[in-house]
């Protein structure tokens, strides 16, 4: 354990996360009951340790990351920086491509960078168990190995589609200790209520949150947990963007552009807050900076959503928050991002993309599994098909390069392999996926139902 700790002076790996709400030129709107009152951290404290709420609400502009969460950091921490050289050459672009591979971290994504700090906050406040939901696995996975880590028992309500589809995911779950229940489930008032309607009702996302949030609810020993969205997550991700300083100031560079996929948010935040927050902060070599959020056309709730206030979940059950959103009951199509499918996003980058700060592409499916073969042709890793979305964007870039002769300073978010996910590759291979651009009807529509603040 000594060794480590000298070890852990040495590494890149960061002390503090950086809080960019410290920094935003216009603050964040507070999230809201449906009376339009400020939500009560009360009712938030049901199902939240106040060590993660302290974290939800924290003002200073750096969080120490404890010690304790440091060294299981340092089990995959820090990620060494790569430059894409192969891929370079193949495109013939002036540019310099430069990525994170969180794939190296043994869930296999970015996610375990916010489960670590959230099991040891839990652990920490004298909680006993945790709940939450998984669509696709990947948090359930990851909360599944921190919980582990830290010696505290994880229910997971998964999907039923999921559930039945996506077997190694969950294996990898009860690997890891883990109690993972198909949602709908008879444990829950929210399930059985489902059954009870249709008894092979195949779930939703929203429900299995409505599940997990009961469950904490009925147990004051349980607290819930969440992968993304919000205000703490995203922080306990800029681990990566701090790490990509560091070392890039140690060759002198600093990226021009810097691209993330944007589901809920997390990943997107974790690289580029750390730059953004130089650009709030006038330093020169961050003037120009570009941010770039890639979210799917199958799922574009920056680039076609409002901002405006709505339910974090399809059933109403979370405060309202104000964010871009397609509604919460958005119905979204069977695309293979699964981890890019939600409705809204973090109210801290939907703040920041109303506010100019930021910008957002939508890109179809058929063109980020062109770019993720090409990637992995060049470069040897098979991204997930989320980390599809931030690949096509930089390929993009650099090829804007090729034609303007600028060699640009690219880095992008590698957020997770995609060794699960051979099945969407095979159907890319054998011609069977589609593009989908969801209609700006259907988006009108689903607006048709955002929550009206009685007040
Ligand atoms: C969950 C996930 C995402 C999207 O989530 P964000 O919160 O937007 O980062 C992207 N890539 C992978 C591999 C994921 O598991």
């Amino acid at each position: 354990m000594e060794l480590l700790r000298i070890n852990l002076e040495q590494y890149e790996l960061p002390k503090f996360w950086y809080n960019i709400t410290a920094d935003l030129p216009n603050k964040l709107a507070p999230a809201l009951d449906i009376h339009g009152n400020p939500a009560s951290l009360d009712d938030m404290a049901k199902i939240f340790p106040h060590t993660i709420l302290e974290q939800e609400v924290a003002t200073a502009r750096y969080v120490e990351i404890p010690e304790e969460v440091r060294r299981i950091y340092a089990q995959w921490r820090p990620i060494p920086l790569c430059r894409a050289h192969r891929l370079e050459e193949i495109l013939e672009t002036p540019a310099k491509i430069y990525y994170k591979y969180e794939g190296m971290s043994a869930a296999g994504s970015h996610k375990p960078n916010s489960a670590i700090p959230q099991a040891y906050y839990n652990k920490l406040a004298g909680v006993k168990r945790l709940t939450t939901e998984t669509g696709a696995g990947q948090w359930g996975a990851s909360i599944s190995y921190a919980g582990q880590m830290f010696g505290l028992p994880v229910r997971v309500y998964m999907v039923r589609v999921s559930y039945d589809q996506k077997v190694f995911r969950r294996s990898t779950m009860t690997a890891w200790g883990s109690e993972v229940i198909a949602s709908p489930s008879e444990l829950t008032k929210a399930g059985r209520d489902a059954l009870a309607a249709d008894k092979n009702c195949r779930g939703s996302l929203g429900l299995a949150i409505s599940e997990a949030v009961e469950d904490a609810i009925n147990d004051p020993n349980t607290c819930y947990t969440l992968g993304s969205v919000m205000n703490h997550v995203c922080m306990h991700q800029t681990v990566m963007g701090l790490e990509c300083k560091k070392q890039l100031a140690k060759i002198d560079e600093y990226p021009d552009i810097v691209i993330g996929a944007c589901g809920g948010g997390s990943s997107f935040s974790g690289i580029a807050f750390p730059f953004l927050g130089d650009k709030l902060y006038d330093e020169p070599k961050a003037k120009n900076l570009r941010c770039i959020a890639v979210e799917p056309t199958s799922c574009p709730s920056l680039t076609k959503g409002v901002f405006t206030y709505d339910f974090g979940d399809a059933s109403g059950y979370t405060p309202l928050m104000k964010m871009y959103t397609l509604g919460h009951d958005f119905m979204p199509p069977g695309i293979h991002a699964g981890g890019l499918r939600y409705h809204g996003c973090s109210p801290i980058i939907a703040q920041l993309y109303n506010d100019k700060m930021i910008e957002a592409v939508a890109v179809p499916q058929l063109a980020t599994f062109d770019a993720g073969v090409q990637f992995a042709r060049a470069e040897g890793i098979i991204p997930a098909p989320e980390s599809c979305h931030a690949i096509r964007v930089a390929i993009d870039e650099a090829l804007k390069c090729k034609q303007s002769g600028e060699a640009k300073t690219i880095l992008f978010c590698l957020t997770g392999h995609g060794h699960f996910d051979m099945l969407s590759y095979e159907r890319y291979f054998s011609g069977e996926l589609e593009n989908y651009d969801y209609p700006q009807e259907a988006v009108q529509k689903s607006l048709e139902h955002l929550p009206k603040i009685e007040k």
